[in-house]
């Protein structure tokens, strides 16, 4: 246990000490093993990696994706400009955006990032106002049935999957449509879909999937691949197949995940067998955003009071789900570690967040003992932590440090109350 103190030899403590807490914490080390990682994984083919900024947008992160030879992804024009404040080329950039006014798409063009379309309405004015002049990646969504097991479904962490799909797998868990999202252009729709692009001379230049959820199992993920493979005849202007991200890092001992060593292998043969027959070399993208950041990122919070209430015993910490919503919304686990008392014996908590309502970070956690004071880690805050923050209660959102080179440095301050207030406009009452 001592160890995960430590980041590159920095005691997470000392940290808490000198920037207080609440305080989100990246290691710049663990992203960069992460993303080696990810290519070892995929050598064999023309890989493009495409960072979702949606997971993490500090500009400090954006800008060591770009010292690592990424792109990004972006899902808001607030978020292309993120990237190109941070240096990216418009080329290293995708702009994703999923119901999204059509006059972001325009603006999008305008700033020469590339440009992704997910639904026929988009893609018909796009046609109307671009024709053959700007090419556009189509994002499909392939109506693939796949067999989900009861253990897989518990065994996740359901950040991605939208409640009432959640429940539905849950109570039905043979099998789930693929395709009962919102997001991309259903293949039922693919007559119509031909349609526009005919007509307008659409160039498309990239298939496109991210599962509305989490990339669960490598047999769906295969045969999503083979499907976009055969589709690609229909596009003779096809340049990349872009899989998108959703591919997840266990959060506990029991989560299953999908071996991205044994993907990367089996999709290594599918890949170049397409190559081969249509002489083509494709690149193919991913968008990864937890896979490269969750476990790069701590949410260090201090225990404040420790009140017993009938036979619970809780552990009141200075944060909650206006810094770390994921537990709350998603019923994600967070393993919670007290750093003050590695050595303490283990007794079992309610970890709470200090918002007024249900505020749970960790129910029944076996804790080393904890007394006033002590400084505790939550872990895979990396990916949707800070991204996801708010000001409810009228708090401030925590500072954020990046530790680079061995040394802990301060990547964005702490809120005050000009933040709370600025967009203020008071009235006569
Ligand atoms: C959110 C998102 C991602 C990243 O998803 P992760 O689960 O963080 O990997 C990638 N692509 C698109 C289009 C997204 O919306």
């Amino acid at each position: 246990m001592s160890a995960k103190n430590k980041i590159q030899g920095i005691d997470l403590r000392d940290i808490a000490a000198k920037f207080g807490t609440p305080l989100y914490v990246y290691d710049a080390e663990k992203i960069k093993e992460r993303i080696q990682y990810f290519r070892s994984c995929f050598s064999g083919i023309n890989l493009n990696i495409k960072y979702a900024v949606k997971s993490l947008s500090n500009l400090n992160i954006l800008k060591l994706m770009k010292k690592e030879g990424l792109g990004l992804d972006t899902v808001t024009v607030q978020e292309i400009h993120l990237g190109l404040k941070a240096g990216f080329t418009p080329k290293q950039i995708v702009f994703t955006p999923n119901i999204t006014d059509f006059k972001n798409i325009k603006e999008a063009v305008e700033l020469g990032v590339s440009i992704n379309i997910e639904n026929l309405s988009n893609l018909e004015k796009f046609g109307k106002e671009f024709g053959s002049s700007i090419p556009c990646c189509i994002r499909l969504n392939p109506n693939i049935l796949f067999e989900i097991e009861k253990r897989e479904v518990e065994g996740i962490d359901r950040s991605n999957i939208n409640k009432e799909h959640y429940d539905e797998i849950n109570e039905d868990r043979k099998s789930v449509w693929h395709n009962q999202s919102k997001f991309g252009i259903s293949l039922t729709q693919f007559k119509e879909l031909m349609e526009i692009i005919n007509s307008n001379n659409i160039k498309v230049n990239g298939l496109h999937i991210h599962a509305s959820h989490v990339i669960m199992n490598s047999e769906m993920f295969m045969k999503n691949a083979q499907t976009m493979f055969e589709l690609s005849k229909h596009f003779p202007y096809l340049e990349y197949f872009d899989f998108g991200g959703g591919l997840m890092v266990p959060h506990n001992e029991n989560d299953k995940v999908v071996d991205i060593k044994t993907l990367g292998t089996e999709f290594e043969k599918l890949y170049k067998k397409y190559c081969h027959e249509q002489g083509v070399n494709y690149q193919i993208w991913f968008e990864p955003g937890r896979f490269l950041v969750s476990e790069a990122g701590y949410l260090l919070t201090t225990a404040e009071i420790l009140k017993t209430n009938g036979s619970f015993d809780f552990v009141g910490v200075n944060t909650g789900f206006h810094h770390l919503i994921r537990p709350m919304m998603y019923d994600a686990y967070h393993e919670i570690i007290n750093i003050s008392n590695p050595t303490g014996e283990l007794k079992k908590y309610t970890v709470v967040g200090n918002l007024c309502e249900i505020d749970n970070l960790g129910k029944d956690r076996l804790l080393n003992k904890v007394s006033e004071g002590d400084i505790l880690m939550v872990e895979n805050a990396g990916a949707y932590g800070f991204s996801m923050a708010s000001n409810y209660n009228s708090n401030y959102r925590p500072a954020e440090v990046l530790i680079l080179n061995g040394e802990a440095k301060l990547i964005r301050k702490q809120e005050s109350f000009i933040d709370v207030i600025k967009n203020i406009v008071e009235i006569d009452i």
